[in-house]
């Protein structure tokens, strides 16, 4: 290439740079994703029936996955049923290079989902559940529960589900509002108290008592620190893992969302169905933006596959997040896409896809 050529190559390469500046054209994220939120109900799958009983079955959703670089899920099913069959399925998940978290839904059938609160077959069920575990291996969560209301989230049952998460170090994913967030963080300062008022019941004494995670507890050594040593104030530092799902549907206002954040810091923000989030050219709204860089290591993805259709629009929902993911500076993205998710859990790095 001559000097003149190389030095018009140069003016055309910095026009491009600044033609893409200008339009805001960025290039997709491309490295792994975590999906916080999915999952497996059974419109998707009713396992051992064939179509149409089955219209999603397992080769069919670990496709979407991989051809779209999931490499991990929080998975949760109604009924359980779908979640285990993920778990089980160990050869196929690993082929398709995608590791899975299960999570206890709390939800038999529709009906449960407005009913669950009020329920104590349901804690009954959270507690068979944790002391069944899954064919891979134990829950790591609870959830994804839902609070149309957040009044309901004063009940004892939610009260006793957001205790048992945080003495069994569960992960919490919940369709609720701002207020109930508070109120299901608030259950468990107030336990905690409890614990550290004279005359208030020890460790062993909860669990001797027949507390929600008798029977299904972990060794007795688990509930020393943070569990022991906890305050007010500890429970503000950390308390359970409490992933919001959508942070906020109803629209929540940033400022808001930025208070939970700074007041809670095991609070995770999980972004389908936000309203408000994206702007022009499928990237993050500048409010959004901001939030985002302000906590970067607090947010997670999700696909949220509650129907059917949303399986259908498995890719399209995926390259949305990849679009504004791109956006962002690559290591903000990688830490929303994958990191956030992945250390929650412990996960190791995913590699190459296989
Ligand atoms: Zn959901």
């Amino acid at each position: 290439m001559s000097g003149a050529l190389h030095a018009r190559g140069m003016w055309l390469l910095a026009g491009l740079w600044l033609w893409s500046a200008a339009t805001g054209a960025t290039q997709p994220y491309t490295g792994p994703l975590f999906d916080a939120h999915l999952h497996y109900n059974d419109e998707a799958c009713v396992h051992d029936a064939p179509a149409p009983g089955c219209p999603h079955p397992l080769s069919d959703v670990l496709d979407r996955m991989q051809r779209n670089g999931v490499r991990a899920i929080i998975a949760n099913s109604r009924p359980n049923d779908g979640t285990k069959a993920l778990a089980q399925a160990r050869q196929q998940t690993r082929a398709a290079g995608v590791t899975v978290v299960p999570f206890i839904r709390l939800y038999r059938d529709r009906a449960d989902y407005n009913n669950w609160f009020r329920d104590p077959s349901i804690a009954e069920l959270v507690r068979t559940e944790l002391a069944q575990g899954t064919p891979s291996g134990p829950y790591r969560g609870l959830g994804e529960f839902h609070l149309y209301d957040s009044a309901n989230a004063q009940g004892a049952i939610a009260r006793d589900l957001m205790v048992l998460a945080d003495r069994q170090n569960l992960a919490v994913l919940a369709h609720v509002d701002d207020l109930a967030v508070e109120q299901l963080m608030q259950h468990v300062m107030d336990a905690r108290q409890q614990q550290h008022t004279p005359g208030g019941a020890s460790n062993r004494e909860v669990v001797e008592r027949g507390g929600p995670e008798s029977g299904a507890g972990p060794p007795q050594g688990r509930f020393a620190p943070p569990w022991g040593a906890a305050t007010r104030e500890a429970v503000e530092r950390g308390g359970p893992v409490l992933i919001w799902a959508h942070t906020g549907i109803g629209g929540t206002p940033v400022a808001r969302v930025d208070e939970l954040m700074a007041r809670f810091p095991h609070l995770m923000g999980e972004l389908s169905y936000r309203p408000g989030l994206t702007c022009e050219n499928g990237q993050l709204c500048p409010d959004w933006r901001t939030l985002i860089l302000k906590y970067p290591d607090r947010f997670l993805i999700g696909s949220d596959t509650w129907i059917n259709q949303r399986w259908l629009y498995y890719d399209g929902l995926m390259q949305g997040y990849r679009t504004w993911l791109g956006g962002l500076p690559p290591e903000v993205a990688r830490a929303v896409g994958w990191d956030n998710g992945a250390r929650l859990f412990g996960l190791p790095e995913p590699g190459n896809r296989p």
